[in-house]
């Protein structure tokens, strides 16, 4: 095991790489040389560190859900990054990007977006710096994540609605790269997971990892140990894989909960690890939902932010290597623990969260005795249409 990846080229083992239109070569180079000398800098390294305690909120807790864990016979802690500003972990990625953004002296922002919460941690990051703000999203996740495009607007962002393909994040993602071959000089495009050409999948990485370097510190005072086991949901990958790496050289058990779609529709197909198989999308080689033609095909979630049929080249590599243990939780359990988690802590879990603490729950009797942690990467008030059935999928 490596946490030396990804290599020159970009390559985390066979996965990863850089598949793009000759156009943004050179943009990815600068970027993958403006990010070297951005993480050698003292001053912003200061100044980002800052905004992520003062602005962002971090630490956030590690809190030992009591009421759960007797529920569960497991102790079970929770990572709070649905305390973050903006409700999710990823502020910790777009507080680091629109940091880079500036350092190129870029002054036009875009990004792709699928529940909405990359779009307003994006929106919220360039009202912070005052630059414009694009943000590309499906035109099925505008409607079933309506509070959120709201947020953007009040940020001042623009939202362009993508209405081709099945009208969610992975068409987003084209919109996004689409525009940028064209604006790449004065354009810079933070991509919201640890997907993408390289050094995309790095970046995302390194500004996400304190996820996992703040549990490390946090478990160890509370329990003088590392966890028995930590748990993630996976859609991109990008709050797993923040919480994963810093565990990487360690022998903790690392398990990635992927989306299972609909109980009774075995179609839905968002498991990208269990069920997909390598292949090129989105300028990445990664494990990917496609078909004998390498097709990619539809996918399906409950929750908007695991709805995308690839995922990042880093996962691919962790599951290949045995390092992660990829499973699923399919949509009516992750509803299911959504309201667990609701009634038995007051805590209320994004439902793309609801997936890692539902995987918990249908498996409590493996993990009995066990103290572990689970990810809680965003807060569920965006989904409260949805959990309540008043938002038709
Ligand atoms: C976006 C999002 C995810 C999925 O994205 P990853 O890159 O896999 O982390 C998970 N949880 C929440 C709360 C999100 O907003």
């Amino acid at each position: 095991m490596s946490n030396m990846l990804p290599d020159m080229r970009g390559y985390f083992g066979e996965f990863g790489g850089r598949f793009v239109p000759e156009t943004l070569i050179n943009v990815l180079n600068e970027l993958e040389k403006s990010f070297d000398n951005f993480q050698k800098s003292d001053e912003v390294k200061t100044e980002l560190a800052d905004l992520l305690e003062n602005y962002a909120g971090r630490p956030t807790p590690l809190y030992f859900a009591k009421r759960l864990s007797e529920k569960t016979g497991v102790r079970i802690y929770l990572k709070r990054e649905d305390l973050l500003h903006t409700g999710a972990h990823k502020l910790n990625n777009t507080l680091g990007q629109i940091m880079l953004a500036r350092f190129m002296n870029k002054k036009r922002i875009i990004a792709e977006t699928g529940a909405g919460q990359h779009g307003v941690a994006t929106a919220t990051v360039c009202a912070l710096m005052g630059l414009e703000c694009v943000v590309y999203m499906g035109a099925v996740d505008i409607a079933r994540q309506a509070t959120n495009v709201k947020r953007m607007k009040l940020l001042g962002a623009t939202v362009v609605p993508v209405t081709s393909g099945s009208q969610t994040l992975k068409d987003a993602v084209n919109e996004a790269l689409r525009d940028w071959v064209k604006s790449c000089q004065n354009t810079h495009y933070i991509l919201g997971s640890v997907t993408g050409p390289h050094p995309f999948p790095k970046i995302v990485r390194e500004f996400q990892k304190i996820i996992g370097e703040e549990t490390i510190r946090q478990f160890k005072l509370k329990e003088g140990r590392l966890p028995d086991a930590v748990f993630a949901c996976v859609g991109g990958g990008s709050n797993a894989a923040g919480m994963f790496y810093p565990f990487a050289e360690t022998d903790v058990p690392l398990y990635g909960v992927e989306a299972g779609g609909r109980s009774h529709n075995p179609g839905d197909h968002c498991e990208t690890l269990t069920q997909g198989s390598p292949g090129i999308f989105q300028g990445a080689r990664s494990y990917l939902i496609q078909d004998g033609y390498g097709q990619v095909l539809p996918v399906h979630s409950v929750s908007a932010g695991l709805d995308y049929p690839s995922v990042g080249p880093e996962h691919s590599f962790w599951k290949d290597a045995n390092r992660v243990t990829y499973v699923s939780c399919n949509d009516e359990d992750a509803l299911a623990a959504c309201d667990t988690l609701t009634k038995l802590e007051g805590i209320l879990p994004a439902l793309e969260s609801s997936h890692a603490v539902g995987y918990l729950l249908q498996n409590m009797s493996t993990f009995k005795g066990k103290t572990v942690v689970i990810n809680l990467s965003g807060r569920g008030d965006k989904d409260l249409g949805i959990i309540l059935g008043e938002v038709k999928l």
